[in-house]
């Protein structure tokens, strides 16, 4: 087995891991965009389309992890090139969401057309299904993360069993399960190399919030504030669970209000999954907005809204309406986007959070491992060969968390050739780390 990683090894997005079969079968794991700094759009060397065309030559499929865009990109490319590509059914239906919505966009029709084109295309795949592709054979699992239906996979090929995580936490709704399952199912497999992320690394011991945490935060903001915009991604199913959750927790009476998009999003959810997600109830307010102020301005309201015109449009027609003593704004995103130090700062988004003069508080949590579950990771899955991390800031260093010592030597953060050991003979797993 050789394992390639193109991008992700010294930053986080741009995901690109390649495996490739001692008879040359190809494939990838995740195909990301850089991400964008700030307002800047991002540049990607894979644009040129030259570059793209060589890096797919002789790969036949790709797998994503998930749906963020530092993990999936330049599908239209890759569909273009004639490269099959696999993502969860629920993904598919959520890009599908998205890229649709992303239509009524000027400057973004294009684009989203071309992604739709190629969706069209994607082979969905089963979780704890396996699939083979030449002699390599590939099973996805289940893992926790702020995009719901996100996925780690099982490799296994020339003998050698690798596990890819891709991005994941143990401490949002579904991250329970997914640690028991690790730990019960998966490393008994005996696994030999671990591709994981590190994204939390470069955090240190900062304290890592559960989502629990969350509704008990927001819980104490909502009963101070009748009134409340929550803005977090649309995307992000457990942060939109939890903010409803606290409202029902706080007072039955109070609506939670969410427009189409986001309401097709949970719906979405709520025909795929079960559990905590089946009991949501929205209100529709692109439909029901006259219907429904009157009856929001009396019992008091918590309205998810979204850095556009509009809502910005919306929000000008409710906020004169309402006293802004009592109006809570609750930002639950990366803090990184409204603070001016940060180089991801984004200026339309700190002046859409603090357009009025209302309260202003920060209820958020990483979609990403805590150092103590990449440890405990590290520690259960205990691979026989080689931990290669990715996905992590180009500082942060594996070998800092609290790991066995014989797994810290076989850490892997430049090009080596590995040997795994099978009685009293070796066999090679050749790993490059480019970029
Ligand atoms: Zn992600
Ligand atoms: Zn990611």
């Amino acid at each position: 087995m050789k394992i390639t990683i193109h991008r992700g090894a010294n930053q986080i997005g741009g995901c690109i891991t390649e495996i490739e079969s001692a008879k040359g079968d190809r494939i990838f794991i995740d195909f990301g965009h850089n991400l964008p700094e700030g307002d800047k759009k991002s540049d990607d060397k894979f644009e040129n389309p030259n570059l793209l065309r060589e890096v797919l030559r002789g790969v036949s499929d790709v797998y994503y992890t998930h749906y963020h865009g530092d993990h999936i990109g330049f599908e239209y490319e890759i569909y273009k090139a004639g490269v099959a590509q696999h993502i969860g059914g629920l993904s598919l239906k959520m890009m599908q969401t998205l890229k649709t919505h992303m239509q009524h966009a000027d400057g973004l029709k294009d684009q989203a057309a071309d992604s739709l084109a190629a969706l069209e295309h994607f082979k969905v795949y089963r979780p704890a299904h396996t699939e083979q592709i030449g002699d390599i054979s590939i099973t996805p699992y289940f893992v926790s993360h702020s995009a719901v239906d996100a996925h780690m996979f099982l490799i296994e090929c020339d003998g050698v069993t690798a596990l890819h995580t891709g991005d994941f936490r143990d401490h949002g709704y579904m991250g329970g399960g997914l640690m028991k399952n690790l730990k019960a199912n998966i490393a008994p497999k005996h696994i030999d190399v671990l591709i994981t992320e590190g994204t939390m690394l470069a955090r240190g011991g900062e304290k890592v919030l559960s989502e629990w945490d969350l509704q008990e935060q927001a819980m104490d903001v909502m009963k101070n504030h009748k009134y409340a915009f929550v803005l977090c991604s649309s995307t992000d199913a457990d942060r939109i669970v939890t903010m409803f959750k606290a409202t029902q927790r706080t007072d039955h009476k109070r609506l939670f209000v969410v427009d189409s998009y986001q309401g097709a999003q949970i719906l979405n959810i709520k025909d795929n999954l079960d559990g905590i997600y089946k009991s949501l109830y929205f209100k529709n307010i692109s439909k029901d907005y006259d219907k429904l102020l009157p009856q929001m301005l009396q019992d008091g309201f918590i309205m998810l809204v979204r850095n556009s015109q509009t809502f910005e449009n919306l929000m000008e027609k409710i906020v004169p309406q309402i006293d802004l003593q009592q109006t809570v704004f609750i930002y639950s995103q990366f803090g990184g986007y409204i603070d001016k130090s940060h180089a991801a700062f984004r200026q339309s988004t700190y002046d859409f959070v603090h357009k009025h003069d209302w309260k202003m508080v920060q209820i958020h949590t990483s979609g990403h491992a805590s150092c103590q579950a990449l440890t405990n990771v590290c520690n259960w899955v205990h691979p026989s060969t080689a931990i290669i991390p990715i996905h992590k800031e180009k500082d942060s260093n594996f070998s800092e968390l609290q790991l066995d010592l014989d797994l810290k030597g076989r850490i892997v953060t430049q090009t080596q050739v590995m040997h795994k050991q099978v009685g009293s003979q070796n066999i090679d797993v050749e790993i490059e780390i480019k970029d």
